[in-house]
Order: structure tokens, then C-alpha cells, then sequence
């Protein structure tokens, strides 16, 4: 049996194929044309595994742009994937923190796996990837140059949440001469505090799963690591969990159809 996950999200699009493991992903830029990059990425990663579309059992969608794939055959809420994802390379998985490019959730788990409750930021980009985007556009530093500089100072306080007033707030430090480290840093701090901040809203229980493209910051994860003191994991690839959920949620629902 081999599935295909596919998440289109605000950012990227990431896929998926698994036989029981993960047999290849793929990342993409979503752009402007969310089925097109639906397709793109699909046609990557079957390509990376060796298959044809017509050896896949079934293809399961999820992200904000799931409605936009015609050639799925279901469609699942990334809450549901996400948490299905990290239980399957976490298995004591029971809260999910997925900080995506337009949005960041907080997602409890049962013991049983199966999602008891979740909070949402996506009204606004703080403690979001686009709030660090916007935030290293202003820098004039990558993402990952952000994580390496954040490492090397300590945090100078940035008091505005809000996407906007961050980016004045940052303008008039560097018209200060503050450090672009500091000021990384400082970054760094506003995330993690705006998650603390969402996750003290749901039970938030061991073991932690930090999932989204956001968990590749070495940093981050090191501040709220140290922020919830509890078992913290991530992936090697933490982008793809929540296709990775897809799949494996396409995979268990064709098995059942087998046996
Ligand atoms: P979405 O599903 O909403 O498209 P993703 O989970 O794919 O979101 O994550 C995309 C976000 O990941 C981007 O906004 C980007 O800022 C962030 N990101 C990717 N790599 C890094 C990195 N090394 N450090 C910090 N953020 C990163």
C-alpha cells in the first residue's frame, strides 16, 4: 500500500509518499496557484520515490488550499494531520505546536492520539513565519542567518507583538546602533513569547511535537524548549508533518478497506 500526503500551505506546499514510512517529500513555494503547486509537488515526490500517480492508493489533501486540489480523494483539516504526523515519529505525542507562515496552532492530544483541543492564531502574523519574514526583510539576513545571530546576544526587548509596529519598533533600534544579534534575539523572544502565550489557552501536557517551518530555527526551538520544560521534539524535517498526517491517514483508511 503507498498513499500520498499533500499540504498546500500559506507558504508552501509539502507532499508526502508512504509505505509504511516515509518514502520521499518534497517542499515547495505555494505561490500564487495553490493547484498547480499541489501538482508540482506531487509530481516531485513521485518522481524522488520512483512511482507513477496510478501506483498511489490514495491521495489525501490538507492546508488551507485542500480545496483547490481536484485530483484528491479526501480532505482533512491540517489540525487533524498535524497531529497525526507528529504521533506517528513521537508516539507520546500529546500537544502539537505548529508554527506554519500565516498561522500558529496549539493542538492537545488525547492519549489515544485522536485531537481534544486546539488554538488558532491566524487573525494576525505575529508568532507567525510571516511576522520572522517581514522581521529579517528588515535585517537584510536570511532565515537561518537569523538563528545563527540570535545565538550570539543576548535578547534586547521588543515591546510591540503586532507585525507593524514591530517593524517601526526595529527601525528605530537599529537608528540606535543596537546589534542586529540582539535584535535577532529580541526576534527570537517575541515568537516564543506569543506561543507561551497561545498555549497557556489549551491544556498543554508531555510530550511536546514543535511541527511547521518555523521548528527548522534552531533557535526558536531552543526558547520554547526551555520555556515549557517538558519533552520536546522535533523532526528532522519538521515542514512535513502535516503531509506526512495525510498520508498516513489516506494509508490507514486503505488498509481497512483490505483487511
Ligand atoms: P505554511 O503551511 O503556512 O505554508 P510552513 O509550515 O510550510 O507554513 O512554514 C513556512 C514558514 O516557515 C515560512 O513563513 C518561513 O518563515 C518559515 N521558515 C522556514 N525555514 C525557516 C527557518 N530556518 N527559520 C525560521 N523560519 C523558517
Amino acid at each position: 500500500m503507498i498513499t500520498a500526503g499533500i499540504d498546500v500551505g500559506s507558504t508552501a506546499t509539502k507532499a508526502v509518499i508512504f509505505d509504511g514510512t516515509i518514502r520521499s517529500y518534497g517542499i515547495i513555494p505555494t505561490g500564487w496557484n495553490p493547484k498547480e503547486a499541489g501538482r508540482s509537488v506531487l509530481l516531485e515526490v513521485l518522481k524522488k520515490a520512483g512511482l507513477k500517480e496510478k501506483d498511489i492508493g490514495a491521495i489525501v489533501g490538507t492546508g488551507y488550499g485542500r480545496v483547490s486540489l481536484p485530483f484528491v480523494q479526501q480532505k482533512v483539516t491540517e489540525i487533524t494531520c498535524h497531529a497525526k504526523g507528529a504521533r506517528f515519529l513521537f508516539p507520546q505525542t500529546r500537544t502539537v505546536i505548529d508554527i506554519g507562515g500565516q498561522d500558529s496552532k496549539v493542538i492537545a492530544v488525547g492519549e489515544d492520539g485522536s485531537v481534544t483541543d486546539f488554538i488558532m492564531n491566524d487573525k494576525c502574523a505575529a508568532g507567525t513565519g510571516r511576522f520572522l519574514q517581514v522581521m529579517t526583510g528588515i535585517l537584510d539576513i536570511t532565515l537561518d542567518e537569523l538563528g545563527q545571530m540570535a545565538s550570539a546576544s543576548q535578547p534586547v526587548s521588543i515591546n510591540n507583538m503586532c507585525t507593524v509596529f514591530a517593524e517601526s519598533e526595529i527601525i528605530g533600534l537599529l537608528a540606535q546602533e543596537v546589534s542586529k544579534e540582539a535584535i535577532a534575539s529580541g526576534i527570537v523572544q517575541t515568537i516564543a513569547n506569543k506561543i507561551i502565550s497561545l498555549a497557556s489557552r489549551v491544556p498543554c501536557l508531555e510530550e511536546i511535537t514543535f511541527t511547521g517551518g518555523v521548528a527548522n530555527n534552531p533557535e526558536i526551538c531552543a526558547s520554547l524548549s526551555s520555556a515549557f520544560g517538558a519533552k520536546f521534539n522535533i523532526a528532522h524535517q519538521p515542514q512535513i508533518i502535516g503531509a506526512l498526517g495525510a498520508a498516513i491517514l489516506g494509508y490507514e483508511k486503505q488498509m481497512k478497506k483490505v483487511m
